[in-house]
């Protein structure tokens, strides 16, 4: 089993690798634009961080917490494809979490 520190590439697709792109996010680094805060979530969920997922998520939309280990059905990800992001004010510079919508296929 590979080292989290090791993981190449990231768990959202970066081929830079874990280190050089959502860990230091997961270890207290504000994400400077909204597409590094998805993939920072995404690899989240990959990751099962549950407080970093709860951290960045807006306090008007989040729930009190995920029992990302008890859903049932787990939540399967396919992948991740930064489609498009739209940017509204910021709250003191910190990007967070709003809601998501999603096509019907
Ligand atoms: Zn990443």
């Amino acid at each position: 089993m590979k080292s989290i520190d090791t993981l190449t590439p990231c768990p959202c697709g970066n081929a830079a690798g874990y280190t050089q792109c959502c860990g230091p996010l997961h270890d207290g680094k504000v994400a400077d634009s909204a597409e590094a805060l998805m993939r920072s979530r995404y690899s989240a969920y990959v990751l099962k961080r549950e407080d970093y997922l709860l951290a960045t998520w807006h306090t008007s939309t989040r729930p009190p917490n995920l029992n990302l280990g008890a859903q049932q059905p787990a939540p399967s990800w396919l992948g991740l494809d930064v489609k498009r992001h739209e940017t509204e004010g910021d709250e003191a510079g910190r990007w967070y979490y709003l809601d998501g919508s999603f096509p019907e296929v």
